[in-house]
């Protein structure tokens, strides 16, 4: 296996040149490593090589990473979230990259002792296996989380299909920043929506193009 060192400077290589493209930042662009796969010894190698952002999907593991590690890293919550399992980890997560109804708003809400950064996950592709909000439920969603006082949308959240058309890619990584525009222009007090989580291992820098402000990647960067 490459040292995640060596896989972060490629990676960090290929978000330069992505922002070059478009004219962005790099440092806008802040990288979240999947270590769901990943040892611990792993997940510490990542953090020594310079990564902050830890990104677990299933409550168990993200909860022994968490006894590992502690909250030194910031930690994301990005799998599909049980309501019954917020109470384990709502003290301990940084953000939740999948909100996408309101009965786990409602628990997030209910369990939270401060304001909790959440990404509303949007099924912009439509695919049935995937979870999410369909984009036109989704402000309608976020204008009914104003009664929940705990929650903060500070971005949208997706997952692209599996492809390497990069038409499809870039098709839905557009409806999303649409989305986040047309969110914006709301300006609502819960839902500010400066972020955009988006772009995995295999379309990040599709993604970076698009305006993605989190990439989430695991293969690319910590390996399977
Ligand atoms: C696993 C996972 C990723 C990372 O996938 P890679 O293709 O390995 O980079 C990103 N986001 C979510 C929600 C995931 O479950």
């Amino acid at each position: 296996m490459r040292s995640v060192e060596s896989n972060l400077a490629v990676i960090r290589d290929k978000i330069t040149q992505s922002c070059k493209k478009v004219g962005r930042d790099p440092r806008d662009i802040k990288i979240i490593a999947v270590t769901k796969y990943s040892t611990i010894e792993r997940t510490k190698e990542a953090m020594e090589a310079g990564i902050t952002h830890l990104g677990e999907n299933r409550d168990q593991e993200f909860l022994n990473k968490y006894e590992a590690l502690g909250n030194e890293p910031t930690w994301h919550f990005i799998g599909t979230l049980q309501s019954r399992k917020v109470k384990n980890i709502i003290d301990k997560v940084d953000y939740i990259h999948s909100l996408d109804r309101l009965s786990l708003a409602k628990e997030i809400n209910k369990r939270a002792n401060k304001t909790i950064n959440c990404f509303v996950q949007v099924n912009v592709s439509g695919e049935e296996s995937k979870h999410g909000l369909s984009p036109e439920d989704t402000i309608p969603f976020i204008e009914s989380l104003q009664q929940y006082s705990n929650i903060r949308v500070i971005g949208l959240m997706t997952m692209a299909p599996h492809t390497k058309d990069e038409m499809i890619l870039r098709s839905c990584f557009k409806k999303l920043r649409q989305l986040q525009q047309d969110i914006q222009l709301l300006s609502l007090n819960n839902a500010p929506c400066r972020e955009l989580s988006m772009g995995m291992s295999n379309d990040y820098e599709i993604a970076i193009e698009e305006g993605a402000t989190y990439i989430r990647i695991g293969t690319a960067l910590v390996g399977e």
